[in-house]
């Protein structure tokens, strides 16, 4: 129970980070907020706006375009013009577009930074590690813009082939709240590198670091080339997944979306990648080092509070070691500081909404309805000064079956559950035993091992005695239901190019 004197402290701690955030907004929330369309802020067709809170005071930062398939349609069309006119045709130019927007980024680093923690809750040292990651993931794609010659291909005729990459046009493109600047980075900087033209659709719950983007490129960027269309899923998404002038559709998200995705892009058989998310292992041998395997699931599941498709949320842990191993894992769990995000000490701060908020503890409370254990963790912290937020302490859950739903499905949340093992096959097969397969984590001193285990693994990463690095050029994306496709590397300018083959009879 808090005391008089705590209660009087967290009062007045509650009150500082109301004043710190409203001070913060002041300063970084971007002037403009309506639709980002043909190089012009204009209001949506209906009108209509919607809300977007800072989830770590409840407060409306706010009120954004709420765009609809009117707004789709003029926003297809103003990138089909963009394409069209060859707004992106040179490679020189679309280098120099991908340069400056990395340059811009990084003059505006800490305001991003800053406004991606009032809009998501993310702890500011990860938001600014965002930024920083988004200008890199620019410079990557300026470095290699595909040229546009034509390719000779050894074939079996006589004539002469050669082949040539093209963009497809006009790529629709929709993004979750988890990473709200750097997920806009990872699928724009490709499309852009590849000539083609874009209408991106954020998540309802972090629409302003686009909005941002967008001001702060506008006098360098062609009209059309990029528009940013905020609104609801159903609204605004969903009509981009079924316009025809679509050529390609990327998205990031939930899978049952995911799928609705898929369905759409088939009926006009667009291209389509898709990145679900996932529900993690991480492998922990008994000749780990136990700092490292500590270390390493601590950022596996905490990062960004949990709220990363790649979190490793399932750890198996060797038997010889699990009481040592767990009893360390407690501690450095209850170690985290929970608070406010935008202090440089918090490691946690609150989920991006009170509905992932109440998503996350109804599998708590499921798990213990079924008889697990809860390690640490599992409620709202006790602390009155985070009270208006959306925080959940860091969770570790033990003695859980695997069948059950809060092992098989994606919390998305800062709950990891811990599962001991002996047999190798067992493990493996448990480890595989979920219908994702996005990232992983092996730990252990002996490399022939890991190198074994990453292959038993169906996983589209594998990070051995460290967990969710991301070095630019990497590629990333799923095994099964976690996705289709590569983002971050060089393969995935394959994703916004098709191949022309031209032969000439000689
Ligand atoms: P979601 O519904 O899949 O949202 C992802 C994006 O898709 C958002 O921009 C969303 O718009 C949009 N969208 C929603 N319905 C759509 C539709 N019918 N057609 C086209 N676009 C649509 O994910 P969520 O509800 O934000 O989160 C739910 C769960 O998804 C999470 O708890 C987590 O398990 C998973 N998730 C995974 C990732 C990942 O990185 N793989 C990221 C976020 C969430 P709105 O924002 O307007 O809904
Ligand atoms: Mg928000």
């Amino acid at each position: 129970m808090a005391s008089d004197t705590d209660a009087g402290s967290q009062s007045e701690r509650k009150t500082a980070i109301h004043e710190r955030h409203a001070d913060a907004a002041e300063t970084v929330v971007p002037e403009q907020l309506g639709l980002y369309i043909g190089g012009e802020w204009v209001e949506s067709a209906s009108g209509e706006t919607f809300e977007t809170r800072d989830p770590t005071t409840g407060e409306v930062l706010a009120s954004v375009a709420a765009g609809n398939a009117t707004d789709i349609d003029t926003a297809v069309a103003a990138a089909t013009r963009a394409f069209e006119r060859g707004a992106l045709e040179s490679p020189a130019t679309r280098e120099q577009l991908l340069e400056t927007i990395a340059d811009r980024i990084e003059g505006e680093q800490n305001a991003f930074a800053r406004l991606d923690v009032l809009d998501n809750g993310k702890p500011i040292t990860e938001a600014q590690a965002d930024a920083y990651l988004a200008a890199q993931h620019f410079r990557y794609f300026a470095d290699i813009v595909p040229d546009d010659e034509q390719t000779p291909v050894e074939t079996g005729g006589s004539g002469r082939v050669t082949t040539v990459q093209e963009p497809y046009g006009v790529v629709g493109q929709i993004i979750p709240w988890n990473f709200p600047l750097l997920m806009a980075a990872w699928k724009l900087a490709p499309a852009l590198a590849a000539g083609n033209t874009v209408v991106l659709k954020p998540a309802e719950q972090t629409p302003l670091s686009a909005l941002k983007l967008m001001a702060e490129i506008d006098d360098e960027l062609p009209d059309g080339v990029i528009n940013v269309v905020t609104g609801f899923g159903p609204d605004a998404g969903e009509p981009l997944t079924t316009h025809p002038d679509v050529r390609k559709l990327a998205f990031t998200g939930s899978t049952a979306v995911g799928k609705q995705v898929m369905k759409n892009a088939a009926e006009d058989v667009t291209d389509v990648t898709l990145e679900l998310g996932g529900k993690n292992p991480i492998v922990v041998y008994p000749d780990a080092d136990m700092e490292t395997a500590v270390q390493s699931t601590i950022i596996a599941i905490f990062y960004n509070t949990g709220e990363c498709c790649s979190a490793g949320s399932r750890l198996f842990v060797h038997e010889e070691i699990k009481e040592d191993f767990l009893d360390r894992l407690v501690a450095a769990a209850e170690d985290l500081t929970i608070d406010d995000p935008l202090l440089d000490s918090t490691r946690l701060g609150p989920k991006v909404s009170q509905a992932q908020r109440d998503r996350t503890l109804s599998f708590v409370e499921k798990a213990r309805d079924a008889g697990a254990s809860i390690l640490t963790g599992g409620d709202v912290p006790d602390d009155g000064a985070l009270s208006d937020g959306c925080f959940v302490e860091p969770t570790l859950i033990a003695d859980i079956d695997h069948d059950h739903e809060a092992v098989q499905k994606e919390i998305f949340g800062p709950v990891l559950e811990v599962f001991p093992w002996e047999e190798y096959g067992e493990m493996i097969e448990l480890a595989n035993d979920v219908e994702y397969g996005l990232a992983s984590g092996v730990i252990t001193s002996d490399i022939e091992q890991a190198n074994r285990t990453a292959r038993d693994l169906e996983a589209g990463t594998v990070w051995v005695n460290q967990y969710n690095d991301f070095p630019t050029g990497m590629p990333f994306g799923g095994y099964k239901q976690s996705g289709i496709g590569r983002e971050r590397g060089r393969e995935t300018l394959d994703h916004y190019t098709q191949t022309k083959s031209i032969d000439v009879s000689l």
